[in-house]
């Protein structure tokens, strides 16, 4: 059966960061495929299916909508991550059953983002700052690595919902 999960994260910027959200993350899932639960899937959003670590076979998951918000300071991000999903056993612990959302479900979303003091000084890679907003992450202020003015601060984990 189809499965829909409902991905949603919010961070703040400083106006000193150009901040831009991957179209790529990392996602836990119950492999139907290899038949094992808590997988880590790879995910991109306009690939037609995610690659399932670690041997990184093809697997019927993907990224179906993904939509950035821009209020202010605020840059939010929704995604629905689409699956096949049917009930199986874990090939290796035949006790776990699986489930359409992961025992613990973990998510890892990843944004770049850009220091305007840095562009503004004539510094040539000022875009290439790369973080993460992962489940279990505490909130958390990020700066520049070259200037430390501050750009990103996030206020909590992402929210992973069945859809
Ligand atoms: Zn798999
Ligand atoms: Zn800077």
């Amino acid at each position: 059966m189809l499965s829909h999960v409902e991905v949603t994260a919010r961070v703040t910027v400083t106006p000193a960061a150009h901040f831009v959200w991957s179209n790529r993350l990392d996602y836990r899932h119950d492999c139907f495929v290899c038949q094992r639960v808590a997988r880590l899937v790879q995910l991109q959003h306009g690939m037609p299916y995610g690659l399932c670590t670690p041997d990184e076979h093809q697997a019927p998951i993907r990224v179906s909508a993904f939509d950035t918000t821009d209020h202010g300071g605020e840059r939010g991000l929704r995604c629905r991550i689409t699956s096949w999903w049917a009930p199986f056993n874990d090939l290796v612990e035949p006790d776990v059953q699986a489930s359409e959302l992961a025992a613990e479900p973990w998510v890892q979303l990843n944004y770049r983002v850009g220091c305007h003091v840095c562009r503004d000084n004539g510094v040539s890679d000022w875009l290439g700052i790369e973080g993460f907003l992962r489940s279990g992450s505490a909130p958390a202020t990020s700066s520049c690595p070259r200037c430390r003015t501050e750009l990103v601060a996030t206020g909590g984990a992402p929210e992973i919902n069945l859809a």
